[in-house]
């Protein structure tokens, strides 16, 4: 099948899914460095870019950064701070050395493939695998271990994997305050829901779908980041309410498109004419 078959089947399939259509490597997943100069976010989460990024130390104490060869492990200065200090928290605690996935790209911007989001250098995937790991380089932890904290139907956390090491190393990322937002699995929120006797910590953990072997962090704009743009505010209180709820009733099934008439793939919005130079700028 040529390339524009199969590209044309695949922009289908994202649209029958309701997923934003995947884009072909670009500029900023060839991007090979950060551009010079302060770190400034640029746009939001799902439509910006990053300048003057920071890479973050492959290895440091109590984390380990994996998949780097997709060179995904940039990100403002303070996101490099953050998983530093949760990597020093959590050796401080005992707990075994974290993985760090996904960060942003050298100069952030949309990726090929993966995530919407992770585009201003301010989000961040931690794993919830806390076993004992092996010394391995850098280049050898392309492919580690990370298992589900679900059991297989989904509905419950698999208490053989989800822990009191696992709670912890959450409580102590909800608890940063360079932290805006964390998205967990929903069905790890409710059980948080109920075994948690004080529920408040829960605040900054949004439900979101799949998110049952890692968890995101997103940190809030940096005080003045003047083109950083943030998200609605998280509601107050704890969400252990409806909002959590509805990700456990059944949802009706989304209308298929009469072949005749494919849907025209959603247009992603322009980013930021910021962005633009950064883009033009050569790696
Ligand atoms: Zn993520």
């Amino acid at each position: 099948m040529g390339l524009k078959a199969t590209l044309g089947l695949t922009l289908f399939a994202a649209v029958l899914a309701g997923a934003t259509p995947p884009i072909l490597a670009s500029s900023w997943s060839e991007a090979v460095n950060p551009t010079a100069g302060p770190a400034q976010p640029i746009g939001g989460p799902a439509n910006g870019c990053i300048a003057g990024a920071k890479a973050l130390p492959l290895d440091g104490p109590g984390y380990e950064a994996i998949r780097v060869s997709r060179r995904r492990y940039f990100g403002h200065p303070g996101t490099v701070a953050f998983v530093e200090r949760l990597g020093r928290q959590a050796k401080a605690e005992g707990l075994q050395t974290f993985y760090v996935g996904d960060m942003s790209q050298p100069r952030g911007g949309p990726m090929s493939n993966g995530h919407g989001s992770h585009q201003t250098g301010l989000d961040v995937d931690i794993w919830f695998n806390l076993d004992p790991k092996p010394q391995l380089k850098p280049v050898a932890r392309e492919d580690v271990p990370l298992p589900s904290m679900l059991r297989l139907d989904k509905q419950e956390p698999d208490p053989t994997r989800f822990g009191a090491a696992q709670i912890r190393l959450l409580k102590l990322a909800a608890a940063d305050p360079a932290v805006d937002r964390i998205f967990i699995n929903p069905a790890l929120k409710r059980a948080l829901c109920v075994s948690e006797p004080n529920r408040a910590w829960l605040h900054r953990l949004r439900p979101w779908w799949g998110h049952d072997e890692h968890f995101h962090v997103r940190l809030a704009c940096p005080p003045g980041a003047a083109s950083c743009v943030s998200q609605a505010p998280v509601p107050p209180g704890d969400g252990c309410d409806a909002s959590l709820a509805w990700w456990f009733e059944p949802k009706p099934a989304a209308p298929v498109p009469a072949p005749s008439t494919p849907a025209k793939p959603k247009a992603r919005p322009p980013l930021p004419q910021a962005c633009k130079a950064l883009e033009a700028e050569r790696s």
